[in-house]
């Protein structure tokens, strides 16, 4: 399958950039340019605001009802098409092309969750303290919304914004990330398909800083939400608290897994295995500071090497393939840094610790033990497949250490007590937390963190609530 270059979509056109600049993309499985990417000046962003503001006058007044039917449609195209979309994904993200093809399902599943919750967004009637009024809260869209996305999951972190922004009446810019742009266009126009009108999506890329801060103070735009870094949310928080728009922020994260000491160390190993080292790694929810009670050191970084023997990495479309390359070369010079740093500081490899061959950004998953608190890897978020352990004797300790960054996204335990898991899931300051088994996103649940790893939530009904404003409604006869 070829892969195409992508454009803009701009009130209902597949445009190139006003004045025709370009981006590369690069395969990170062979270092090679496939194609380029649409690179939008301000006045492609000028087109687009206006698209959105009569996007959203127009989609605000399609009955909920109606606006699901297209929704769910865009979900039966979605799985019709997640080989040739998962195809595109993976030459421009390196993703095995099985994991690219799950996360286009999982979009159409959010979607569809989206699409039916939209049909329940009530107001409430108040009692009124004089019968002559009516009194009602009801909820409203909150008007053009503007989407940054990144690059770890160009489909998904795209569709939990889109969904909820469709399913309440809004229209979106999507700022979608430059290095995959392929698969978020072809998301975009299966919506297009399924009959979203003209203005509700309209989607950019260029330079990211110039684009957030042109439509970040914009008066058109009324919602901000990102992905991505705790450094660039922090900027856009800011920016967007000067302006007053309401903000969603999905950032880093740096989950510890407690390995308590009654745990099932087989059950553990197999079910972590997946989750770290799924995408390379790079995810916001992998797992990173692995906290082992003493006890279980050795048996557990046994198994947890054994369950990495099995895992083949390669190019994300060959047979086989269970880990693919990472996403471009800063992940690769970051995670050879990290086991530099680490060994540095006392570590031990375990397994893994380097590149793979040449060419491509392949490297090895990797364990880590004997970790020093001081090391960079157990401070900084890793985002790549660096398993690292350390130690503890008492299970306060490892809460001490699970809640001592700034961060606070996901956390995990595995433990065959409920008194255990109790107190760990009361502990843990983060805004999700798996226990005795992998994480599960549904988007029927909550999906966000909190601390540096940010504001809001992009699942559940308070995924739509964030796009929706309160109004009290008071009527006198
Ligand atoms: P980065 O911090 O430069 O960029 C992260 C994302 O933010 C990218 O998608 C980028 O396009 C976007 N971005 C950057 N500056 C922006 C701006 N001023 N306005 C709007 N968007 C902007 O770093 P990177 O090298 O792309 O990624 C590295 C780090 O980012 C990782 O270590 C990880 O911590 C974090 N990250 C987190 C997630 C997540 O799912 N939460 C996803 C991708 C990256």
């Amino acid at each position: 399958m070829n892969y195409v270059d992508t454009k803009l979509y701009i009130n209902g056109q597949w445009c190139d950039a006003s004045d025709g600049k370009t981006l590369p993309v690069v395969n990170p499985a062979t270092g090679l340019e496939i194609g380029r990417v649409a690179h939008a000046t301000i006045a492609d962003l000028d087109r687009a605001l206006a698209s959105a503001q009569a996007g959203f006058d127009l989609w605000k007044k399609v009955p909920a009802v109606e606006r699901g039917k297209i929704m769910r449609q865009a979900a039966n195209l979605l799985r019709e098409r997640a080989t040739e979309i998962g195809t595109l994904m993976t030459l421009e993200q390196g993703k095995p092309l099985g994991e690219a093809k799950g996360e286009i399902v999982m979009a159409a599943e959010v979607t569809e969750w989206f699409a039916e919750e939209g049909r329940r967004v009530y107001g409430r009637v108040v009692p009124p303290r004089d019968f002559s009024v009516n009194q009602s809260v009801v909820k409203q869209p909150v008007g053009p919304v503007a989407a940054f996305t990144p690059w770890n999951f160009p489909i998904n972190q795209v569709i939990r914004k889109l969904a909820a922004a469709l399913a309440t009446g809004c229209s979106i810019i999507v700022k979608a990330p430059e290095e995959t742009p392929a698969s978020p266009a072809a998301l975009i126009q299966t919506f297009l398909d399924a009959g979203v009108p003209v203005g509700v999506i309209n989607l950019v890329y260029g330079n990211p800083a110039q684009i957030s801060e042109y439509l970040i103070p914009h008066p058109i735009i009324r919602k901000i939400t990102f992905t991505g870094s705790t450094a660039v949310g922090k900027q856009l928080a800011a920016m967007a608290g000067l302006h007053m728009k309401r903000a969603t922020m999905e950032l880093g994260g740096h989950a510890p897994v407690i390995i308590a000491q009654d745990a099932d160390v087989e059950l553990a190993a197999k079910a972590i295995t997946g989750a770290k080292f799924r995408n390379a790694g790079q995810v916001c929810i992998s797992p990173t500071r692995f906290l082992v009670h003493q006890d279980l050191e050795a048996s557990f970084v046994k198994a947890l090497v054994g369950q990495i023997s099995t895992i083949k990495v390669g190019d994300g479309l060959a047979d086989g393939t269970s880990m693919g390359p990472l996403a471009n070369g800063r992940r690769l010079n970051a995670i050879t840094q990290f086991v530099e740093d680490a060994v540095q500081t006392g570590a031990k490899i375990a397994t893994g610790g380097q590149r793979i061959g040449e060419v491509g950004n392949f490297f090895a998953p990797t364990v880590l033990t004997n970790i020093q608190p001081q090391s960079r890897v157990f401070n900084e978020e890793p985002f790549g497949p660096i398993a690292a352990v350390k130690t503890f004797t008492h299970l306060d300790e490892a809460i001490t250490e699970a809640n001592r960054l700034a961060y606070g996204l996901a956390g995990y335990a595995f433990t065959s007590s409920l008194k255990n898991a109790h107190q760990i899931t009361q502990d843990l300051q983060v805004g999700m937390v798996w226990v005795n088994q992998p994480p599960m996103a549904w988007p029927e649940m909550h999906f966000g963190g909190i601390n540096d790893s940010g504001y809001g939530s992009e699942g559940g009904i308070e995924g739509l609530e964030a796009y929706l404003n309160l109004k009290s409604i008071s009527i006198k006869q």
